[in-house]
């Protein structure tokens, strides 16, 4: 008999966003109840980019959700690296801030890995300073940046093996690629890093039980790169408006993503065809609906990391 293959099971990171949100919000009453203090993030934002102002008023709504104080710092785009030094300096010597973000891509002109390096390593909520970096990939402690740390999560809610199988990623940035893949290796995975110099793509990603992509390339990664059965993370956001390639990508399901454009103007895709990798894979994060929502709350975890560690030094 003919059995109609099933699709690949979504998972959903809503459920462990608000558990990992509903965990922050605990902890952070249990500090204020026992110590008066409650922790504190500091927002930078430079120059009026629409989409790094979302990211940061939804990084300050999650700040409230959780009950962490919030600073948002909103500068014009004509402030130079000194001045914009001079803030990062005055945040690292506050005792009342425990976490900075600068939003990135900060605007051209500014030398964002100068602004990274001076952010004090202990108050790196975002993971990005060198320190950090150089002690994930020593397998030390260290502020773990978002949305790798998010996937992690992600797959242990799940109960995902990680340990002893086939892990690749795709994209090496220093934001999501490289620190995933370290995050992997730490837990066991034998892990291969593929890159846009990678020869033959496919053949490399058709042998991973766990893919995970980040190239932000809308549903690059199809059919033919994925292992039937395989769990897929597809950490790309892109927008796409025109009606044929939502049709082209969704499917059955194009109608509905039809509707999202519509109103909104455009709908979020990764960089994986969904369609396609419903077919073939295991498991398969949504976008939107999946490795997104994490970023934030773990932006919110490492914050309320910051803030004991500078409890435990006081
Ligand atoms: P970057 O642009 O910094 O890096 C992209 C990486 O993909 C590079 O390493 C690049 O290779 C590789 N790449 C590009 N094209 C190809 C290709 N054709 N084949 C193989 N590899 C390729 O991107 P980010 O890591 O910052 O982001 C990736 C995606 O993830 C984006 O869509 C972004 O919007 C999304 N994102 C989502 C987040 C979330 O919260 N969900 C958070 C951060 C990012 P090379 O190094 O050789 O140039």
């Amino acid at each position: 008999m003919i059995t109609e293959r099933t699709k690949a099971r979504l998972l959903d990171g809503t459920a462990v966003a608000v558990r990992i949100k509903q965990e922050v919000t605990t902890e952070v009453e249990q500090m204020v109840q026992a110590s008066g203090y409650r922790p504190c993030l500091a927002a930078v934002l430079v120059g009026d980019d629409p989409a790094s102002a979302v990211y940061v008023r939804n990084k300050i709504k999650a700040c409230e959700e959780v009950g962490i104080r919030s600073e948002h710092h909103a500068l014009p785009e004509s402030i130079g690296t000194a001045e914009l030094l001079g803030l990062v300096n005055a945040l690292n010597t506050r005792d009342d801030v425990d976490g900075i973000l600068t939003q990135l891509p900060l605007p051209r002109g500014i030398d964002e890995a100068l602004i990274i390096e001076a952010i004090d390593p202990s108050k790196d909520v975002d993971g990005f300073h060198p320190v950090n970096a150089g002690k994930l990939a020593l397998g030390r402690p260290a502020f773990i940046p978002c949305t790798p740390a998010g996937i992690i999560e992600l797959l242990d809610y799940n109960r995902i093996e990680i340990r002893s199988t086939n892990a690749c990623v795709v994209g090496r940035s220093q934001i999501v690629g490289r620190p995933i893949a370290q995050l992997l290796l730490q837990r066991d995975a034998t892990v291969t890093v593929c890159h846009s110099r990678t020869r033959d793509l496919a053949a490399v990603t058709r042998e991973a039980d766990l893919l995970v992509v980040a190239i932000g390339r809308t549903g690059m990664i199809g059919r033919e790169h994925i292992k039937p059965g395989a769990v897929v993370i597809d950490v790309g956001m892109n927008k796409v408006s025109e009606e044929s390639a939502v049709r082209a990508l969704f499917g059955d399901a194009a109608e509905k993503r039809l509707e999202v454009v519509a109103k909104r103007g455009y709908t979020l895709v990764g960089d994986v065809n969904p369609a396609e990798a419903a077919e073939v894979a295991g498991m398969l994060t949504p976008v939107p609906g999946g490795v997104g929502l994490l970023t934030v709350a773990m932006l919110m975890k490492n914050t309320l990391k910051a803030a004991k560690l500078h409890r435990s030094q006081a």
